[in-house]
C-alpha cells in the first residue's frame, strides 16, 4: 500500500482559522497577519463549541496505491468526498497480483487454496476477454476483492475527522485502518492544530462502543 498526500489548501489552520474569525469581523479580517498564537486560541475555541463548519475549509487530496476493492469499497461509502478510482472497463488487469491478508500468508493451508484460487481467476479472466463477444467489462466479473487498485481520493478536514473516528478505530478492518491511519499522520504534518485530537475516539475520551464491541484496547492518548 502506497499512501501519499498529493495536494491540500495552503496553511490548513491558518485558513479555517481565519474563516472562523471572519464570523465575527466586520470586514474581511488579514489573513496572513494572524499569529500562531491566535490561530491556535480560534481552533480550539471551535472545537470546544462545536463550530466545526470551518473546519470544511480545509481540504486534503491523498494518491492510494496498490489497496484491494475490498478496502476502497468501504472507503467510498464515506459520501462527502470525492474520488477517482482506476477503471476496470478501460485498464486491462491481467497482471493482476492481489492483496493477501497476514493470515492467508501466515498459514500455509489457507496460502495455497489462495493461490490456487487466483491463478484460475486470473487463466479465466485472460479466456474470458479474449473472446471476442466478451467486453474487458464483462470478463471483469470474475475478479476477486483481493483485486489491488488505485484511488484518489478527497476529503475536507470535517469530513476526515469522522472517517478517522470509524476508520482508526481497532474495530475497522485491517487494511483501511492502516490507510486511516497512514492518512492521518500525514494531515498531522500540515495542519497539527485541526488535527491534534483527531484519530480512533478512544484518543479523546471513554469508547463509545458498546461492551459487545469494545476492543478492550483503548488507544494510548496521542498514542
Ligand atoms: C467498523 C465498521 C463496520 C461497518 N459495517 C458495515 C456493514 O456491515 N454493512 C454496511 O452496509 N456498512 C457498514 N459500515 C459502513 C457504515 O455503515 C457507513 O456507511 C460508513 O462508515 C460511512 O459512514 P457515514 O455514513 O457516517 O459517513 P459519511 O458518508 O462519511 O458521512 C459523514 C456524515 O455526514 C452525514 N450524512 C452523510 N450523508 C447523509 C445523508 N444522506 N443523510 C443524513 N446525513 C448524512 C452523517 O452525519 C454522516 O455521519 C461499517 C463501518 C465501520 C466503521
Amino acid at each position: 500500500m502506497k499512501v501519499e498526500l498529493i495536494n491540500h489548501t495552503p496553511e490548513p489552520d491558518r485558513s479555517a482559522a481565519h474563516a472562523a474569525l471572519t464570523c465575527y469581523s466586520e470586514d474581511i479580517p488579514a489573513k496572513e497577519k494572524m499569529s500562531k498564537e491566535k490561530i491556535e486560541e480560534i481552533l480550539n475555541k471551535i472545537k470546544e463549541s462545536g463550530h466545526h463548519s470551518v473546519i470544511e475549509h480545509a481540504s486534503f487530496t491523498f494518491a492510494i496505491e496498490d489497496v484491494s476493492r475490498t478496502l476502497t469499497h468501504q472507503l467510498v461509502r464515506h459520501r462527502l468526498a470525492s474520488y477517482s478510482q482506476q477503471s476496470q472497463r478501460y485498464v486491462d488487469i491481467e497482471d493482476f497480483d492481489p492483496v493477501v491478508p497476514d493470515t492467508i500468508k501466515d498459514s500455509e493451508r489457507a496460502k495455497e487454496r489462495f493461490d490456487e484460487l487466483m491463478e484460475k481467476v486470473k487463466d479465466t479472466y485472460v479466456e474470458l476477454k479474449e473472446m471476442d463477444d466478451v467486453p474487458l467489462e464483462d470478463a471483469r466479473f470474475v475478479l476477486p476483492n483481493a483485486t489491488k487498485t488505485n484511488i484518489i481520493v478527497t476529503m475536507n478536514a470535517r469530513e476526515l475527522w469522522h472517517f478517522f473516528s470509524l476508520r482508526c478505530c481497532k474495530r475497522a478492518q485491517w487494511e483501511i485502518r492502516e490507510m486511516a491511519n497512514r492518512m492521518l499522520e500525514l494531515v498531522k504534518e500540515k495542519a497539527p492544530i485541526i488535527f491534534e485530537e483527531a484519530g480512533a475516539p478512544c484518543v479523546r475520551g471513554p469508547c463509545p462502543e458498546s461492551e459487545e464491541f469494545f476492543c478492550g484496547e483503548p488507544i494510548e492518548q496521542n498514542g
